[in-house]
């Protein structure tokens, strides 16, 4: 077996717990495994920020601007220089197997949210074809849960890209197609400034959804 990210040959650590028992079959080797930061006490207890304690600046930013939107965002890893090669590599250049390495801890961080109803955050077509894939249907599907449709995007990424002045004024990229009578998490695989989430967030909850928190395997 070999590391998915560096392409080493992983060699199965044989200890006594191990002896009697099936080797468990890792998918990434120790040394990039140690690179990949995980999130075990979050700074900000709001968004899962590392260095911050309480609430966060953002958060209280948005505690003023757009008061009961998002519930919370969890994450799983920190976006550091080994997290940013990780996307990189996984979104750009579509490689699938990438995923799995990372899908016993997402699958962890999900625990006591696999009630709420998955939502993925949409492609435009575009994109979608250009990618071959979308990003955060495939987290909800490796945590094995159903990705739900609830939104569709007004334009494309690379009109809003050149439109980012508005964009920063608040424009809301996405359409509410439907929205839930329960809970709502939204998937994601990095959670930035946290305005994605809270614009599909805050048409969920003008549209009468009782919870919308947000989960990402980055922050
Ligand atoms: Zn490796
Ligand atoms: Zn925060």
């Amino acid at each position: 077996m070999r590391c998915v990210i560096c392409f080493e040959e992983i060699l199965p650590e044989v200890t006594w717990s191990t002896f009697y028992k099936p080797v468990e079959e890792k998918k990434m080797c120790s040394t990039c495994a140690s690179k990949n930061e995980k999130i075990t006490v979050p700074g900000c207890t709001a968004c899962f920020r590392m260095d911050s304690k309480g609430l966060c600046r953002d958060c209280l930013q948005w505690q003023k601007t757009s008061p009961g939107v998002l519930d919370g965002n969890k994450s799983v890893y920190a976006y550091n220089a080994f997290a940013k090669d990780f996307v990189a590599r996984w979104k750009y250049r579509g490689d699938y197997v990438l995923l799995e390495a990372l899908q016993e801890e997402i699958q962890k961080g999900l625990t006591g949210d696999r009630e709420k109803q998955a939502v993925y955050v949409p492609l435009s077509e575009e994109r979608e074809k250009e990618r071959g894939f979308n990003q955060s249907k495939a987290i909800i599907q490796a945590a094995g849960l159903q990705p739900v449709s609830l939104f569709q995007r007004k334009h494309s990424e690379k009109q809003s890209k050149r439109k980012k002045r508005d964009r920063m004024e608040a424009e809301n990229p996405f359409t509410l197609i439907e929205t839930s009578p329960d809970p709502v998490l939204i998937v994601d695989d990095i959670y930035t400034t946290g305005r994605t989430v809270r614009h599909m967030a805050s048409l969920l909850k003008a549209g009468g959804c009782p919870s919308v928190s947000s989960f990402t395997i980055f922050r």
